[in-house]
C-alpha cells in the first residue's frame, strides 16, 4: 500500500540534493526506530489535556524529569483549569519554582487557563490554530498537547532532540528553524508516525545520539547516518 505524505499547514520539501535517497534512508530509520521503541509514549506524565498542556508549558528550559517531579503537587493545589484561572500569580509561582522561568510560566499559564474557561468553556482546545493563541503555547507545544491529549498529528513537536538527530542524519540541515524542521520531517515521515517519531527521537536522543557524545559505534541507525557535524560539537 502506498503511504500518504504530506506536509502540514506551511508546505515543505527535504531540499536534499537527492530526495529519493533521502526519501529511502527515511524509511530505514522509522524502521529501526520502531523496532527499537516499539511502543512509544510522551516523557511528560499527565491525566488530561489541560495537565499535559501545563507540563509541557514547564518543560521549556526545563527536563521532563523535573517537570514530573513537581506536578503531583502541583496538580493536587489546583486540580482543575478553572483553579489554575482563579489562582494568584505569587501561589503559582510557589508551585513551579524548580522549573526555572517560573515568573513567565505562571503568568502564562493562569492566562492560559483564564482564555480557556472563557472562550472554551473549560475544555483544552483540539487546533493548531486555536492552541496557538493561549499564552506560552506556541506551536510545538501545540503539536505535544494534540498528538499526546488527542491523538491527532497535526505537525510533529520539533525539540533540540528532534533538530539535532535529524540533522546528524542527513533529513535536514542543520541551522532550519524548528518550523522549517517539521515541514521536512512531515514530508519524510507518513503522517500516521509523526507524534510517535518525536517520542522516538527524544528517547533515542537521550540514551544514544546525545548532543555532547552520541554513540556512534554502538548505534543501530550507524549503518544509514552520514553523522554530519558530529565532529564539530556545538552544531
Ligand atoms: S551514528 Fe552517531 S550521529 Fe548517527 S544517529 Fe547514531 S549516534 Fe547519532
Amino acid at each position: 500500500m502506498e503511504i500518504q505524505r504530506s506536509a502540514p499547514e506551511g508546505g515543505g520539501k527535504t531540499g536534499r540534493a537527492n530526495q529519493h535517497d533521502t526519501i529511502e534512508r527515511s524509511r530505514q530509520i522509522l524502521a529501526i526506530l520502531s523496532a527499537l521503541y516499539p511502543d512509544p509514549r510522551p516523557h511528560l506524565n499527565f491525566s488530561s489535556p489541560w495537565e499535559l498542556l501545563v507540563a509541557t508549558v514547564l518543560s521549556a528550559q526545563c527536563t521532563d524529569a523535573r517537570v514530573n517531579q513537581i506536578t503531583p503537587a502541583l496538580f493536587r493545589h489546583l486540580p482543575s483549569v478553572r483553579d489554575f484561572a482563579r489562582a494568584g500569580q505569587e501561589e503559582v509561582e510557589g508551585l513551579i519554582r524548580s522549573t526555572g522561568f517560573y515568573r513567565n510560566k505562571a503568568r502564562h499559564l493562569i492566562s492560559a487557563a483564564r482564555r480557556i474557561v472563557d472562550a472554551y468553556q473549560g475544555e483544552v482546545p483540539r487546533s493548531m490554530r486555536e492552541l496557538v493563541t493561549l499564552a506560552g503555547v506556541a506551536r510545538k507545544s501545540a503539536n505535544v498537547v494534540l498528538c499526546g491529549a488527542f491523538g491527532l498529528d497535526e505537525g510533529m513537536a520539533v525539540d533540540t532532540h528532534v533538530a539535532r538527530i535529524s540533522a546528524r542524519l542527513g533529513l535536514v540541515a542543520f541551522g532550519l528553524s524548528a518550523q522549517r524542521i517539521e515541514q521536512e520531517l512531515c514530508v519524510l515521515f507518513p503522517r500516521a508516525e509523526w507524534g510517535r517519531l518525536n517520542h522516538r527521537l527524544v528517547s533515542f536522543g537521550r540514551e544514544v545520539c546525545s548532543a555532547r557524545k552520541p554513540r556512534c559505534p554502538d548505534c543501530p541507525l550507524l549503518g544509514c547516518c552520514p553523522r554530519i557535524g558530529v565532529a564539530r560539537p556545538g552544531l
